[in-house]
C-alpha cells in the first residue's frame, strides 16, 4: 500500500533529510531533527503525493489517506497522552504547508487546531491560564476562518479593534480573558454570518478542513506567481505537516523566534535572528510587533539560548549549510520547529560558500552547488556614488534587510508599481508591510521600503531573495496608501516623488541619488585593486573553482572593445558574437551606411553588369568588342553614380570597421573572436516611414519653393524606405540574404576583419578570427558567402596566411538550417546556434510582438517560462539536438556554440552542456553566472570526465 503519512516523534521518524520531494523541506527537516535526537514536538507529515492526487481527482483523496491520518493521529495521541478535541485536556496541533522548495509566506498555516468551545475550557484548566487559552482559541478561529473558510481577514480585525476600543486596550496583549471571550463571540458570529454555519466544533472535521486548505493553497495565485518567478515546477505539490503545538505565548518564560546560523544579508559568521517573548510564531514573521535581536535572548533565558546555539551549530555542520531555524520556548523549555538551508543574498552566498570551504565543512565542489548562479547578479548591482552618499542626509532609518542602492518614484501599491513600471518608470514600493500578494509589484520595483516588520518579515525575506535593495521596519514613515501620501518628519511626499534607499545601512533618503557600480564592478573596471576587496577575492576564488570543473567554454557577446574588455575581466575567453551592425550606429557612421543602402541595389547591379561585360570583352574580338565597349559605356552612364556612391560608402566604412575589429582582437588576447556579417534588414538603418512623411508635409506647409531641396532629399529617402518596406522583415531580406544579393558588403566586412587581424598579429598579439554567416537556411547560401570571405582572406593575408588562422562558420538559427545541418556542416568550420531566431521561427513567435500574450501564457500555465529567456528544451531544443547530431555526423570535431540570449540563462546552460556544445556566449555581465552554471551542469551531469 502506498504510504501517504509519515510519523515523527519520540526520537525516530519515518522520513529523513533526503525525502524533500515527498515530505517537503519542512517535513524532511523535522524528520531529520527528530532522528538526530533534537527536541522536536512530534507529529506527522502528509506527503506531496497526496497533494498531487488531490488535484488529479479534482479535490478529493483516496480513503487510505484518511485511514493513515487516523492511524498517525492515534499514535500521536498515545505518545502525548492527550486526545485531539478532548474537553478535559486537549491535544492541539499546527497544520502547515511545506513544499520541496521553500516558498516563504506563499501558502497557508493554521495554529491551535483542536480547540472548540469545550476544549478551550480544558486548556484553561490544565494550564491555569485563562487568558492564554482564550487568546489561543480566538487566534484559531481567525486563522481557520480566513484560511479554510475563506473569510476576509478584515472581518475579524474589525471585531478585534471594537473590543480593544471598548476595553481601551492599546495592544492585543492588553486584552484580558473577559475581553477575549467577547472577541471569540464576535468571531463566531462573523463565521456564522459568512458561512451560514456555526464554527466547526468537531476537531477531526477541523483537521480535514485544514489539510485540504493547505493543499488548495498550493494553487493560490501568489504561490503560482512565486513559483514562476523562481522556476519552481507547478507539479511538485506541497506536503502538510501536522505537529503538536508548543506555546511561546504562555507568559514571560515563553518565547518564539526565528534565526540564521550566519547573517543571511552579509554572510558574516554571526548568530543572527530575532524573537518575541510571550508570542506565537506568526507574530514574528507577520511584522505586527517589532521583535528583539536574538542576542537579547541570552539575557532573558540564558539556558535556552545556550542550548539553541549548540543545536543550531550542530545543524549547520550536519547540513553543511547555513540554517534558517524556527524555535519556540515554552516555559523555559526549548523546542525546534523547523530547520532548513537559509535563503541568502548573492553577497552572503559568496562569503558563506567560500568560508565554509575554508572552515573545512565543504569541498570546493560542494561549495559550487551552494550558490545560485543568478544570485551573482546582485553583486553586480550599482551602489550609491560614495561622495554623494556621504553628503546625503538620511531622513529616516529602518532595518537593512537586503543590500544595494535603489532610487525610484514612490508608489504605494503593487498594482501601481506594475503600472508605472510598464510606462518605463523606475519605482520604489513603499508599504506598511508587504504581503505575499504584493509579489508582482515587488518584482518590478527597484527597491522595497516598509514601515513595520523585522529582518525576517515577508518584505525582508522576499526582497533578499529577489536581490532587491530593501528596508523594513522603518517606523518613521507615516503612510497613507489611500491618499497616496508619505510623511517623513515634516516632509510630505506624493506618488511619483523620488526616494532612495540604502539597503545595506537602512538609510532612507528623500531624493534621487546617482548610483555607481558595485565593488566587484569597480575591481573589474580597474578602479579598485583586487587586494582591497575581500568580496572580489572570494568571488574570483569561487569562479576559479567553477573554471576547474566546467566543460563548457564561456564567451561573450560583445560588439565594441569596451564591452570586450569587461567581458574578459569577468572571465570570458573569446567572443561568441560580434553583431557588426551595432557598429554601424556609431557616431559619424550612419550617413555612410545610409548612402550605402540607398545605392546598394543599383550600385551592385552596375558592378555586376560591368563585370559580366568585362569578362565577355576579354574574350571578344573586332566588332564584337566594340559593341561590348559601347554597352559598357551605357552601363557606366546609367549606373556610374550609384556604383561610385556604393563603393565610396563601403570604402569609408572599411577603416572604421577595421579599427573596431582590431580593438576586439586586442582585448581578447589571442582568444577566438567570432564576427558576424551584416544581419538586420536594411530599413532598420533608415528613418521611419511615418516620420519622413510628416517631415515632408511640414516642409511643404512651411513653403514649397523655399524648401525644394530638402523636400527632394526627404522624398528620395522616403522612396527608398518604401522600396525596402517588408511585411515580415524578420523573415525577409536579412542575414546572409543581404550578403548574397549585395556581396560587396560581405567583401568589405571580410576585408576589414582580415586587415585588422593582420595588423594586430604583426604586433605580436595572436588573433583567431572566426567569420560567421547569419541566417543560413540552405548550404548553398553558406557556400557562396564563404567563397567571398576566402577570396578576401587570400587577398589580404597572402599565400602564407600572414600568421593568421581563421575559420568560416555559420549560425544555425533557421529551422531548415538545423534539420539540414549535415549538409551545412560540409561547408561550415563551426556552428553557433542563434537560439533567438531559432525560437522565433521554431515556435512561430515574433520576437518583437510575442510579449503581448506570452505573459498571459505563463500566468495561465500554458508555458512555464518565456521561451525567449529560457530555452524551450522540449521543442526548440530538439532543433538544437538535431543540428548537433547531424553536424557532428559529418564533422565529429565540429566546434559548436550558442550565442542567443539563452547562453546566459542557467537552465538553458544545463541543456547546452547536456547536448554537448563546446561553449556558450552571453552578455558580459552574465559571464560570471554562465561560469558557475556551467560548472553546476558538469557536477550534476558529468560529461567527458
Ligand atoms: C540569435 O538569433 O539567437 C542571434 C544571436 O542573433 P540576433 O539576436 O542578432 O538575431
Ligand atoms: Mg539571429
Amino acid at each position: 500500500m502506498t504510504q501517504y503519512v509519515y510519523f515523527f516523534g519520540d526520537g525516530k521518524a519515518d522520513g529523513n533529510k533526503d525525502m524533500k520531494e515527498l515530505l517537503g523541506g519542512k517535513g524532511s527537516g523535522l524528520a531529520e531533527m527528530t532522528n538526530a535526537g533534537l527536541p522536536v514536538p512530534p507529529g506527522f507529515t502528509i506527503s506531496t503525493r497526496a497533494c498531487n492526487i488531490y488535484y488529479e481527482r479534482g479535490g478529493s483523496l483516496p480513503p487510505e489517506v484518511d485511514e493513515q491520518t487516523d492511524g498517525a493521529l492515534a499514535r500521536l495521541e498515545a505518545l502525548m497522552g492527550k486526545r485531539l478535541g478532548d474537553p478535559a485536556d486537549p491535544l492541539l496541533v499546527s497544520v502547515r504547508s511545506g513544499a520541496k522548495f521553500s516558498m516563504p509566506g506563499m501558502m497557508d498555516t493554521i495554529l491551535n487546531l483542536g480547540l472548540n468551545d469545550r476544549s478551550v475550557e480544558g486548556l484553561k484548566a490544565k494550564t491555569g491560564n485563562g487568558r492564554f487559552a482564550k487568546d489561543s482559541y480566538r487566534r484559531f478561529i481567525q486563522m481557520y476562518g480566513n484560511v479554510v473558510l475563506g473569510i476576509e481577514k478584515d472581518r475579524f480585525e474589525h471585531g478585534l479593534s471594537a473590543v480593544k476600543k471598548k476595553y481601551k486596550a492599546a495592544a492585543d496583549l492588553d486584552l484580558g480573558e473577559k475581553a477575549l471571550d467577547e472577541v471569540i463571540a464576535r468571531y463566531k458570529e462573523v463565521v456564522e454570518e459568512e458561512t451560514h454555519r456555526p464554527f466547526p466544533q468537531d476537531a477531526r472535521e477541523q483537521l480535514r478542513g485544514a489539510r485540504d486548505a493547505v493543499f488548495k493553497s498550493w494553487m493560490n495565485p501568489r504561490a503560482i506567481t512565486y513559483r514562476r518567478l523562481n522556476d519552481i515546477p507547478h507539479d511538485l505539490g506541497t506536503a502538510v505537516n501536522v505537529q503538536t503545538m508548543v506555546f511561546g505565548n504562555m507568559g514571560d518564560t515563553s518565547a518564539t523566534g526565528v534565526g540564521f546560523t550566519r547573517n543571511p544579508s552579509t554572510g558574516a559568521k554571526e548568530f543572527y535572528g530575532e524573537f518575541l517573548q510571550n508570542a506565537q510564531g506568526e507574530d514574528v514573521v507577520a511584522g505586527i510587533r517589532t521583535p528583539h535581536p536574538i542576542a537579547d535572548l541570552k539575557k532573558v533565558m540564558p539556558a535556552a539560548y545556550e542550548q539553541l546555539r549548540e543545536i543550531t551549530t550542530r545543524l549547520e555542520r550536519h547540513y553543511k549549510d547555513v540554517q534558517d531555524f524556527e524555535f519556540t520556548i515554552q516555559e523555559n523549555k526549548l523546542y525546534m520547529l523547523q530547520t532548513r538551508n537559509g535563503k541568502r543574498t548573492g553577497l552572503a552566498a559568496i562569503h558563506i560558500a567560500v568560508d565554509l570551504v575554508e572552515e573545512g565543512v565543504l569541498t570546493p565542489r560542494e561549495a559550487l552547488m551552494k550558490v545560485e548562479p543568478q544570485a551573482l547578479d546582485q553583486l553586480l548591482h550599482p551602489v550609491f556614488d560614495p561622495k554623494e552618499r556621504a553628503k546625503a542626509k538620511p531622513a529616516a532609518k529602518g532595518l537593512p534587510a537586503s543590500p544595494g542602492a535603489a532610487t525610484g518614484a514612490v508608489v504605494f501599491t503593487a498594482d501601481d508599481a506594475v503600472a508605472w513600471a510598464q510606462k518605463g518608470k523606475r519605482v520604489l514600493l513603499v508599504r506598511m508591510e508587504t504581503v505575499p500578494d504584493d509579489i508582482h509589484g515587488m518584482s518590478v520595483a527597484q527597491g522595497i521600503l516598509t514601515a513595520t516588520g523585522g529582518m525576517t518579515s515577508h518584505a525582508a525575506v522576499v526582497g533578499r531573495q529577489m536581490g532587491k535593495p530593501s528596508i523594513v521596519g522603518c517606523g518613521a514613515l507615516e503612510i497613507d496608501a489611500k491618499k497616496k501620501k508619505l510623511k517623513v518628519g515634516k516632509t510630505v511626499l506624493e506618488e511619483g516623488d523620488p526616494v532612495s534607499i540604502d539597503g545595506s545601512t537602512g538609510d532612507v533618503i528623500l531624493k534621487e541619488m546617482p548610483t555607481s557600480p558595485s565593488e566587484v564592478l569597480r575591481v573589474v573596471a580597474g578602479r579598485l585593486k583586487p587586494s582591497q576587496s575581500v568580496l572580489y577575492q572570494k568571488f574570483e576564488k569561487l569562479l576559479s573553482w567553477a573554471d576547474e570543473v566546467r566543460r563548457l567554454g564561456i564567451r561573450a557577446n560583445a560588439d565594441i572593445p569596451r564591452d570586450a574588455k569587461v567581458a574578459f575581466a569577468f572571465g570570458a575567453r573569446g567572443i561568441g558574437l560580434c553583431r557588426t551592425e551595432h557598429m554601424f550606429f556609431a557616431d559619424g557612421r550612419l550617413p555612410h551606411v545610409v548612402k550605402m543602402i540607398l545605392s546598394a541595389a543599383r550600385g551592385q547591379r552596375g558592378l555586376d553588369l560591368t563585370k559580366r561585360l568585362k569578362d565577355r570583352l576579354a574574350e571578344a574580338r573586332g566588332s564584337q568588342a566594340a559593341e561590348i565597349r559601347k554597352e559598357l559605356a551605357k552601363v557606366r552612364k546609367e549606373y556610374g553614380k550609384h556604383v561610385a556612391d556604393y563603393t565610396g560608402a563601403l570604402k569609408k566604412l572599411l577603416p572604421m570597421q577595421r579599427a573596431d575589429f582590431a580593438g576586439l582582437f586586442r582585448e581578447m588576447h589571442g582568444n577566438p573572436v567570432t564576427i558576424r556579417t551584416l544581419d538586420p534588414p536594411l530599413h532598420e538603418f533608415l528613418p521611419k516611414r511615418e516620420e519622413l512623411m510628416v517631415q515632408v508635409a511640414v516642409l511643404r506647409a512651411k513653403g514649397e519653393a523655399r524648401n525644394r531641396r530638402s523636400i527632394a532629399e526627404k522624398e528620395k529617402l522616403l522612396r527608398a524606405v518604401e522600396e525596402l518596406h517588408e511585411f515580415n522583415p524578420m523573415l525577409g531580406h536579412r542575414g546572409c540574404r543581404l550578403g548574397i544579393t549585395y556581396p560587396e558588403i560581405t567583401r568589405m566586412q571580410a576585408r576589414a576583419i582580415f586587415e585588422a587581424a593582420l595588423q594586430v598579429a604583426k604586433r605580436g598579439i595572436p588573433v583567431k578570427p572566426e567569420v560567421m554567416i547569419p541566417l543560413v537556411a540552405h548550404v548553398e547560401e553558406l557556400k557562396r558567402q564563404k567563397q567571398i570571405v576566402i577570396e578576401e582572406a587570400q587577398a589580404v593575408l597572402g599565400k602564407d596566411g600572414g600568421g593568421v588562422e581563421y575559420l568560416v562558420g555559420t549560425m544555425i538559427e533557421v529551422p531548415r538550417g538545423a534539420v539540414t545541418a549535415d549538409e551545412v556542416a560540409r561547408e561550415a568550420e563551426f556552428f553557433s546556434f542563434g537560439t533567438n531566431d531559432l525560437t522565433q521561427m521554431g515556435f512561430g513567435l515574433s520576437r518583437d510582438d510575442a510579449a503581448k500574450f506570452l505573459l498571459y501564457y505563463q500566468e495561465h500555465g500554458i508555458l512555464e517560462k518565456d521561451p525567449f529567456v529560457s530555452l524551450d528544451a522540449a521543442g526548440v531544443g530538439q532543433l538544437v539536438e538535431i543540428g548537433v547530431r547531424k553536424g557532428r555526423g559529418v564533422k565529429p570535431d565540429l566546434k559548436i556554440g550558442v550565442c542567443g540570449e539563452h547562453g546566459g540563462d542557467p537552465s538553458s546552460i544545463h541543456f547546452f552542456h547536456k547536448v554537448g556544445l563546446n561553449y556558450v556566449s552571453c552578455s558580459p555581465y552574465r559571464v560570471p553566472i554562465a561560469r558557475l552554471a556551467a560548472a553546476q551542469a558538469q557536477l550534476e551531469k558529468p560529461v567527458g570526465d
